[in-house]
């Protein structure tokens, strides 16, 4: 995470441990919640893996799992905002090593809604989820590769948890409840 400049992707106080409003709606996750998903994910970050981040954003995550996967892995960022997609294009190609990842099409962002994953590409050794979902959709775990392992936010009644799903190599799919947190939730596109 030190390696991605975090003034390239927040817009206000890009070093405090903190979310920051990235516009639309939406907000870059605070560093210490990218660095929970980047550890638990990290098993399934091997130099070759492909990985979907779902609600990328500001794209300073994506940028990160991409560094996680060097040198071949690749990383799929998929936002439901058009705003948002360009946003993490621009802010990735601020840096030189960014604007590579991006030439390389080591990273690519697109418009789509991430609550049925990016089939194109997949299946995924990993899978980010940074909005809260109403459940853990099941078009994305059909995505995820065996074995293979997603980070969501699941959100139940007032309160959202961490869960971390794998699928093991023999396809049997295995939850785990971690720890409360806020996100801004999975939803339909806006309308305009
Ligand atoms: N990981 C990002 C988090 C951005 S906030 C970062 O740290 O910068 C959550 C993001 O989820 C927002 O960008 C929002 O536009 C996106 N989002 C919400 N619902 C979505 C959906 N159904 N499909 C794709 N993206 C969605």
């Amino acid at each position: 995470m030190t390696q991605v400049d975090r003034a390239h992707y927040a817009p206000g106080d890009p070093y405090t441990d903190s979310p920051q409003p990235i516009g639309f709606g939406a907000t870059i996750s605070a560093p210490h919640m990218h660095a929970s998903a980047c550890e638990s994910l990290l098993p399934f970050l091997h130099p070759s893996a492909t990985v979907l981040d779902v609600g990328s954003g500001s794209g300073y995550l994506t940028h990160v799992l991409a560094n996680l996967v060097e040198p071949d892995g690749k990383v799929i960022g998929v936002d439901h905002i058009q705003g948002l997609v360009d946003m993490a294009n621009e802010n990735m190609a601020k840096g030189a090593e960014g604007k590579k990842l991006l030439d390389t099409k080591r990273v690519r962002f697109v418009k789509a809604d991430g609550r049925l994953g990016w089939r194109e590409e997949g299946p995924y050794d990993a899978i980010h989820v940074g909005a809260a979902a109403a459940e853990a959709h099941s078009s994305l775990i059909d995505q995820l590769k065996a074995p293979g392992r997603m980070f969501i936010p699941v959100e139940e009644g007032w309160s959202q948890h961490i869960w971390v799903i794998d699928k093991k190599a023999d396809g049997r799919v295995e939850k785990e409840k971690l720890f409360g947190v806020r996100y801004v939730p999975l939803t339909d596109a806006p309308k305009n």
